[in-house]
């Protein structure tokens, strides 16, 4: 395996209201993305990028059962290409961001800073149900809006979503996220006690208490509101590629490109996209696995 790293402080939180009719989560993924970011070598742009994407797929994983998965794959023209997160129900998550020069990145006003594009989500089963995929337009260029327009779409809830990234010296210092969701039986009281909250929201800067944890900010979104933890999910960076699932991918490319690899009698290094490990095949490696495919 080759990352797995838990983190001490990033966890979600998942609550229901005493009424039962709103459910929320809120995640913290602060030390989990720098620790990626820094894996994959991005600029604080991509940097940015890729803590958005991590709170939002662990958002989206928050809400799987037990032994499902998420992969929620990005497809823009603002600051990345594409971009793809692997999150599951144990808050397990993996991605990556394929970063858009500056200089090619041409938005139109108003539109935020991933552009135009689709973003789909994939939702895996454990056994061998068929998985389940829902495509949105990216419309707004800001992943909580465009996420928030996912839910109403592709499972008709009403919803609302932030994703927050601060950033500090090219590190990220805060990544966090949470998805309020109206059950059935909300009432439009309900909604709108939550839009109030939402709207103060963002007059707080990074350093505001209320960001502090994600129960604390699950306690000031609920404010007045009698709600009950259900979940404490500590999260961690994972990553399942190993040597052999490497070489299995290597066979693909047929028997004529690894000859002339082999022929070129060097070490090759091949990187696991979702997490950065290295894997060196070596002319040795290379005869052998052309032994097995023969
Ligand atoms: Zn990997």
């Amino acid at each position: 395996m080759a990352i797995a790293f838990q983190s001490a402080t990033d966890k979600w939180v998942k609550c229901l209201s005493g009424t039962g009719t709103i459910r929320a989560v809120a995640v913290s993924a602060t030390e989990i993305s720098n620790h990626l970011a820094d894996r994959h070598n991005l600029t604080p742009t991509g940097r940015k990028a890729l803590a958005e994407a991590i709170v939002a797929g662990l958002i989206l994983s928050s809400y799987c059962k037990s032994g499902e998965k998420v992969n929620l794959n990005i497809q823009s023209s603002g600051w990345s290409h594409q971009t793809i997160i692997d999150a599951n129900s144990t808050g397990e998550v993996r991605g990556y961001v394929l970063e858009r020069a500056p200089a090619d990145i041409q938005l139109a006003r108003n539109i935020g800073p991933w552009g135009i594009g689709l973003l789909s989500v994939l939702r895996t089963k454990h056994d061998d149900a068929q998985p389940y995929i829902g495509t949105v337009p990216l419309l707004t260029g800001h992943l909580a809006k465009d996420l928030t327009f996912y839910w109403l779409q592709s499972e008709q809830v009403n919803s609302a979503v932030g994703i927050e990234v601060f950033m500090e010296n090219d590190r990220i210092t805060i990544a966090e996220g949470f998805l309020i969701q109206a059950m059935p039986g909300a009432t439009e009281a309900d909604i709108s006690l939550i839009e109030e909250h939402l709207k103060k929201l963002h007059h707080f800067d990074s350093s505001s208490e209320i960001r502090s944890t994600p129960t604390r900010l699950l306690s000031y979104l609920l404010e007045n509101q009698s709600f009950q933890l259900l979940e404490e999910q500590p999260l961690s960076l994972k990553c399942p590629c190993s040597l052999d699932r490497v070489k299995r991918s290597l066979t693909l490319i047929g028997v004529e490109e690894l000859e002339s690899m082999l022929a070129e009698n060097k070490d090759f290094e091949i990187d696991c996209d979702f997490c950065s490990e290295t894997y060196v095949f070596s002319p040795v490696m290379l005869g052998e696995l052309l032994r097995e495919m023969k």
